[in-house]
Order: C-alpha cells, then sequence, then structure tokens
C-alpha cells in the first residue's frame, strides 16, 4: 500500500504548460513548498512551484481560495519560513495539496484568480525554506563506510543501529551560494600538523528530511509512526575536508571538517509527492543481524525506502570559462540505503530525544555497489590517490576554487508521473583572508 490518492494521477495536467513537459522537475503531482524573494520583497514569502512558476500563498490566501484545513495551511505557509506549516503535521498540509492540485489543474474553474498569483521562477531568488533548529547527519549507506572504512569494513555498530552526529544547523544555506575554502589542521607530508585552508575539501551526495510534527522530550518515536514526523525531503551537500577530518575525528567524530556549509536544494518535496516512488527497504544478507526490535517494521521492510536517482555533476572554472557543460560524476539510487529515514528517527528519539518542526536529518552519502555509484570524491578517487580525468583533461583528487559541484534528483515508477528535486549547487571560493598574525 503506497497510500497514493487522486493528487497522484498520471492523467491530471495543469494549466501551466511547463509543468507538462516530460522533463519537468515540478508537474501537478509534485507541488512542492519553498520561500522565494522578489527584488521588492523585504523578507521571503511561501510558495509551491508547479513548472517554470511559482503560486504566491500569501496571494491566494487573502484571495480567498482556501477553506477549512487547507486554508489553515496555507496561512501558515505564507513565510517568512515554513516551520509554522511544517508544525501542523503531514494531514494539514495534503489538505492543502489537495486544494492547490484542482487549482492548478487544467480543468480548475478558478484558473482566472489563480493566474495572477503566478511568479515566474526566473524573477525571484530562492531563501532558506525553514529555520533550522537542529541537524544531524547519518551514515546509513554501507558502501560508502565500507570504501572509507581502513578495513574494507563496515564499524562494529553499522548493522545494528543508524550511526549519526550531531551537526551544525547555523551553516546550512540554500545552494547556489558560494562555499569558502575552510581552515583547519592537517598533516603534511611529514606528518607535522599544520593549520591552513583544507587541501582535500569533498562533496557528499545526501537526501535530506525536515522534521513537521515533533516529539515531547523523554516521548521516543515508534518506528509503524515515523513518517507522519517527515515533512518532506531535499537534496542535500554535506561538505567535507577531509584533511581536518582525519586529524580531528579521534576519539569524537566530525566537527569543523563538516560545520562550515552545509548546502540544500531549496524545494521541499513532501511526504506525499514521494509515496508513489516507494519501494522495498534494504535486503540485508543473512548474516546480518535482524534489526532490534525498535527498528523492525514489516511496513519498513516492503516500502521504506525510495527509488529515487541521484546524480552529481561538476563544472571547473577552466570548463565555465569555455563554455563547457557540467561533467557527471555520480550515478546513484536511493535504494541503496541500509537504513531507512523512519528508522533513522526511531533510533534517534529511542533515548528520549525531542525533534522540533524544521529539524533536519542528513541520510549520509547515498553510495551504491557500482563503480558510478560512489557520492563522494574521497570513494571516487581512493581517499585522493586515484585523481579523476575530466573531459578537458583537467585532473581533480579533490575539488579545487572555482569547480562547481550540482546535485539533480528524479523519482521515476512506471503508471506515475515523475517527479525531480530541482538542483542543488555550490561553488568553491577561496579560503578568507586571515590576518597576518594568525597566520
Ligand atoms: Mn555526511
Amino acid at each position: 500500500m503506497l497510500g497514493t490518492d487522486v493528487t497522484h494521477d498520471p492523467a491530471r495536467r495543469s494549466f501551466v504548460e511547463a509543468a507538462n513537459l516530460a522533463r519537468a522537475d515540478f508537474p501537478l503531482q509534485n507541488l512542492p513548498f519553498g520561500i522565494f524573494k522578489r527584488p521588492s520583497d523585504e523578507v521571503g514569502r511561501g510558495g509551491v512551484a508547479i513548472g517554470d512558476r511559482i503560486l504566491d500563498l500569501a496571494r491566494a490566501h487573502e484571495a480567498g481560495l482556501f477553506s477549512g484545513a487547507a486554508e489553515a495551511a496555507a496561512a501558515a505557509a505564507k513565510g517568512p519560513v515554513l516551520n509554522p506549516l511544517m508544525a501542523l503535521g503531514n494531514d494539514v498540509a495534503s489538505a492543502l495539496r489537495a486544494r492547490l492540485c484542482n487549482l492548478l489543474d487544467t480543468e480548475s474553474r478558478e484558473r482566472d484568480k489563480v493566474e495572477p498569483h503566478l511568479v515566474p521562477m526566473s524573477e525571484v531568488s530562492m531563501q532558506m525554506p525553514v529555520a533550522v533548529g537542529n541537524f544531524t547527519d547519518f551514515l546509513t549507506s554501507s558502501f560508502h563506510s565500507e570504501r572509507l572504512s581502513p578495513t574494507g569494513k563496515v564499524p562494529p555498530s553499522f548493522k545494528t543501529m543508524p550511526i549519526a552526529y550531531h551537526s551544525r544547523a547555523s551553516s546550512v544555506r540554500v545552494g547556489g551560494s558560494t562555499i569558502a575554502r575552510p581552515h583547519g589542521q592537517w598533516l603534511d607530508a611529514d606528518n607535522i600538523v599544520r593549520f591552513g585552508p583544507t587541501r582535500a575539501l569533498d562533496f557528499e551526495l545526501e537526501v535530506g528530511a525536515f522534521i513537521g510534527l515533533g516529539n515531547d522530550l523523554s516521548a521516543p518515536i515508534a518506528i509503524e509512526n515515523a513518517r507522519k514526523h517527515i515533512f518532506g525531503y531535499c537534496l542535500l551537500n554535506d561538505w567535507s575536508a577531509r584533511d581536518v577530518q582525519r586529524v580531528e575525528s579521534v576519539p569524537l567524530g566530525p566537527f569543523l571538517a563538516k560545520s562550515f556549509s552545509t548546502s540544500i536544494s531549496p524545494w521541499i518535496i513532501t511526504e506525499a509527492a514521494m509515496r508513489p516512488f516507494r519501494t522495498p527497504g534494504f535486503v540485508r544478507s543473512a548474516n546480518d543481524p535482524a534489526p532490534l526490535p525498535y527498528l523492525a517494521s514489516q511496513r519498513e521492510r516492503e516500502n521504506g525506502g525510495f527509488d529515487l536517482k541521484l546524480r552529481a555533476s561538476i563544472v571547473t572554472r577552466r570548463m565555465r570559462e569555455a563554455r563547457q557543460g557540467a561533467e557527471r560524476i555520480t550515478s546513484t539510487n536511493f535504494k541503496h540505503m541500509y537504513w531507512t529515514f523512519a528508522q533513522m528517527l526511531a533510533h534517534h528519539t529511542s533515548n528520549g530525544c525531542n525533534l522540533m518542526p524544521g529539524d533536519l536529518i542528513g541520510s549520509g552519502t547515498a553510495s551504491g555497489p557500482s563503480e558510478e555509484s560512489r557520492a563522494c570524491l574521497a570513494e571516487i578517487t581512493s581517499r585522493g590517490t586515484n585523481p579523476i580525468t575530466l573531459p578537458n583533461d583537467e585532473t581533480r583528487n579533490w575539488l579545487e576554487d572555482g569547480d562547481e559541484v550540482i546535485f539533480r534528483a528524479r523519482a521515476e515508477r512506471e503508471g506515475f508521473t515523475p517527479i525531480g528535486f530541482g538542483e542543488c549547487r555550490g561553488i568553491i571560493g577561496p579560503a578568507v583572508d586571515w590576518p597576518a598574525a594568525t597566520r
């Protein structure tokens, strides 16, 4: 049971023509939420993506286009952040989705009332959709973990629990901005500790999940209820300084190697929009331990994963100047993850820890079994020892200043309309200039 409804009907089309193109990321069946700003706006406004347009939710609300639960949801989605909408729970958000689907349909009887509130995407800048209170990053691909492990095996606890660390919420930004190369401590060729700009800057291709309904302190989320607490999903780039990580991570895990920047895609793809693309949870080998009861669920086994294609591409400064297109360096799929988001939430809250509306959960690097599905440079270049060669003969072990990394995601299933996530972009800028006295 995928729980699909009339909002997933592939026969439906929108009067916004760009939404009906075969390659469209944002057809009528997607309807993701985001925060946008026109040049004249002082603060961000809540909107829903449809084709190449954004429906201004505040204006549509003022025009009286909503009633009942959809009206409450639209009022909470005006902006400048979506936390109030997320806190209402997915049933309320789904009422808004159903109403929006009717309003934007070719059969809409209120088309003339809706059209004045559609804004071209080309005229706006996308803002942080959420005030992120907490950010937890997991490690749930066994393939990523094995490739980066000194022993070639996952750590002892990997198969009994979804492993995670608490990351930094304040430095999460919507993609498109410049990522300043961070400073840190790393070892030089003679194994002497130095301080300076990282020499091993990497990306990690991940999926993020935003918490909708939270849980009270000391009230864990049961795995069977976990999906009700996830508002939706985005692309997430967990930028990583590998040389800094190597020095600082013994014994307490990532700190400054990760906290300098995280990029997310601006549109939140709702839990409802992703329902058609659910796939069975990872099939464990016979030698692996069964999940402990609080992490075990028949529903998660049946459809806890997502069939979601993920891509990472790179454009170097030289490629950009020569007007060369982006080169794809990763093609993976989210169905390869060993643990599901519901298992991550059940584990995260199992000690009584409370999650709040707008908290961000990272999946961990979404690597699969094949070579092309390696989802960070540390895997692709075997920790910087086996560089990749780009079409213009440039080589890369790690990211250089001017390199741009672009993530895309697309979900497809026979009998349903494909949906996309839009893009998550980030371009590497030079390290900040420190005062001479601190060098
Ligand atoms: Mn990560």
